[in-house]
C-alpha cells in the first residue's frame, strides 16, 4: 500500500482504460493511476509484458471489432468505465515522401482513428460516470516542426485537433477531454531507436544534450500530468494540453 493509497484519493474506485499500457509512457500511467486507487484495464495489442497487477485486454486500436470486444469485456468485468487514456501510438520517420500510402493509412489509423474507436466504444459508460475524463497522448510534434517526422507530426497534430473537438462535443455531458504533449521520453520505443544507432551510448548522450533540461523526459512525469488531468481535481479543465517536454516547445 503506497502513501497515496493509504491517504485515499479523489480517483478512488474509478475504472480506467489505458491503451498502450503495456509499455513505456502507458505503463507509467497505469502504475500511477493504480497508485491513485483507480482500477486499471490495460488495452494493448501486445499484453505479454503488461504488469500482472492490471487486467490486460488484448486489442489493436486500428481494428474496430477488437476494440469493441475489449471495451465490452472491461465493462462486463468492472461494471463501469470512468476514464479513457488514449496513449497507444507508433512512430514514423522521414519527410512527406518517405512513407507510402499504406504506411500513412496505418499510422493515422492507430494514432488518430484509434482514439475515436476506443473512446466511442466507451462513450455510453463515460456518460454514466460521475467523473468522466479522457486524456490523449499527443506529442511535442503536434505543436512544433520536428525535422524528419512528417507523418508522425501530422498524426499528432490531428490528435490535438481531435482533443479540442471531443472536448467541445462532450462538454455538456460532463466528459472532460485533455491531452499531454510529451517531449522525448525515456521509453522502450526511444530505446529501440537508440539501439539502432552505430554507437547507442553516444547517441543517447547527444539526444540528452539536445533537451533543454539536459535529460530525457521520465515516463513518470508524463503519468503525473495525466493523473491530474483525469482526476476530479481538474474538474474545470477541458480541451487543454500539458507540455511535459523540459521546455522544448518554448525554445522552438
Ligand atoms: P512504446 O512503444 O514504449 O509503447 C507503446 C505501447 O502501445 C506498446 O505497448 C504497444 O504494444 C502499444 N501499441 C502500439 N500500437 C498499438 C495498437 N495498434 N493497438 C494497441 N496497442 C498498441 O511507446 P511510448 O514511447 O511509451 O509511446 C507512447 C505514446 O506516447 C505514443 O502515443 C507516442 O506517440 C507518445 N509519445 C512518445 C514520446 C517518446 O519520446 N517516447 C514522445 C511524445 C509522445
Amino acid at each position: 500500500v503506497t502513501l497515496r493509497q493509504a491517504q485515499g484519493s479523489d480517483t478512488d474506485g474509478l475504472v480506467a482504460i489505458v491503451t498502450g499500457g503495456a509499455s513505456g509512457i502507458g505503463a507509467a500511467i497505469a502504475h500511477r493511476l493504480h497508485d491513485d486507487g483507480v482500477t486499471v484495464a490495460v488495452l494493448d495489442r501486445d499484453t505479454s509484458n503488461a504488469d500482472e497487477r492490471f487486467a490486460a485486454f488484448t486489442a489493436d486500436v486500428s481494428d474496430r471489432a477488437s476494440v469493441d470486444a475489449a471495451v465490452a469485456a472491461v465493462a462486463e468485468r468492472f461494471g463501469r468505465i470512468d476514464i479513457v487514456v488514449n496513449n497507444a501510438g507508433i512512430g514514423a520517420q522521414g519527410d512527406i515522401a518517405a512513407n507510402d500510402d499504406d504506411e500513412w493509412a496505418r499510422v493515422l489509423s492507430i494514432n488518430v482513428t484509434g482514439i475515436a474507436r476506443v473512446t466511442s466504444a466507451a462513450l455510453p459508460w463515460l456518460r454514466k460516470s460521475p467523473s468522466a475524463a479522457v486524456c490523449n497522448t499527443a506529442s511535442i510534434a503536434s505543436t512544433t516542426g520536428l525535422p524528419q517526422r512528417a507523418l508522425y507530426s501530422a498524426s499528432k497534430g490531428a490528435v490535438a485537433a481531435l482533443t479540442r473537438a471531443m472536448a467541445a462535443d462532450h462538454l455538456r455531458e460532463g466528459i472532460r477531454v485533455n491531452a499531454v504533449n510529451p517531449g522525448t521520453a525515456d521509453t522502450p520505443w526511444v530505446g529501440r531507436l537508440l539501439d539502432s544507432a552505430a554507437d547507442p551510448a553516444a547517441e543517447r548522450a547527444a539526444l540528452e544534450a539536445r533537451q533543454p533540461h539536459g535529460r530525457l523526459v521520465s515516463p513518470d512525469e508524463v503519468a503525473a500530468a495525466v493523473a491530474y488531468l483525469v482526476s476530479p481535481s481538474a474538474g474545470s479543465t477541458t480541451g487543454t494540453f500539458i507540455e511535459v517536454d523540459g521546455g522544448m516547445a518554448q525554445l522552438r
